[in-house]
């Protein structure tokens, strides 16, 4: 589903991703750890268009992020292009982002109706079904500010949901919330995953990755410095900036 060969981003002189390798199966999960400031962040833009490469190749679904390859050359994307890769992407970040004039279910059925010319009644049919999916159905008319963190969370993992992604980020999702409120986000994210989401989450919860992820990568200083399954990696780090992390976040 995801697959990067020696990624490479620059800001300016800046390097922020050094060669980046992995690769996501389909309806896996990778967890993805390491300090502030190598790139995490960044690499998960880099997936969802949000930012462009500067060097190597990475794809989502089988295509090239942000080209499309015709005769041995590279043609970069329109915009319109890109727009539409983008919807097959789900993105949650540490902040929930959630339209504060909107309710619960006017979130969730923004985007369908919006993006993608949904009919309103099936649109609002489908919400109502991810609002129940991540426990809020009895709050489909409530607004962001009526709702608790943990909540607000489940309402942006729903609205992300609501455009049926092939993929879906997670960008240190539950690093805002109040600890007591942790883990109903990642019970939601527990369940996605059993149903057989490919996804790829930032997360400094390591019982999480321990027990959902199927391979757990440690990032530093832009690049790969391990990854594996997230017991070995867990329990016998192979390399001394890993060994140095964990002991920090376990
Ligand atoms: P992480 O998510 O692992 O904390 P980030 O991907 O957010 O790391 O950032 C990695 C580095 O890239 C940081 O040093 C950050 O300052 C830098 N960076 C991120 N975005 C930009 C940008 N748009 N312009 C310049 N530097 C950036
Ligand atoms: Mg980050």
């Amino acid at each position: 589903m995801v697959k990067a060969e020696r990624v490479r981003k620059h800001f300016g002189r800046v390097e922020v991703l050094k060669g980046v390798d992995l690769e996501v199966m389909p309806r896996t999960v990778m967890c993805v750890v390491g300090p502030s400031g190598s790139g995490k962040s960044t690499f998960l833009r880099c997936i969802n268009h949000l930012e462009q490469i500067s060097g190597g190749r990475l794809w989502v679904d089988g295509e090239l992020v942000g080209y499309r390859q015709r005769g041995g050359k590279l043609y970069e994307l329109k915009e319109k292009e890109v727009a539409q890769h983008r919807r097959d992407i789900g993105m949650v970040f540490q902040r929930f982002n959630l339209f504060p004039h909107m309710t619960a279910l006017g979130n969730v059925v923004e985007a369908p109706v919006q993006v993608r010319g949904a009919n309103r009644a099936d649109a609002r049919r489908r919400g109502l079904e991810l609002l129940e999916r991540v426990g809020l159905g009895e709050r489909c008319d409530m607004y962001p500010s009526q709702l608790s963190g943990g909540q607000q969370q489940r309402v942006a993992i729903a609205r992300a949901l609501a455009m049926d992604p092939k993929l879906m980020l997670f960008d240190e999702p539950t690093s805002a919330l109040d600890p007591e409120l942790v883990g109903e986000v990642l019970d939601v994210m527990r369940g996605l995953a059993e149903a057989g989401m490919t996804m790829i989450v930032v997360t400094h919860e390591m019982g999480f990755a321990r027990e959902v992820g199927d391979q757990l990568v440690f990032m530093d200083d832009g690049v790969v410095v391990e990854a594996g399954n997230p017991r070995d990696v867990i329990n016998s780090p192979q390399h001394e900036r890993t060994q140095a992390f964990l002991s920090k976040v376990l």
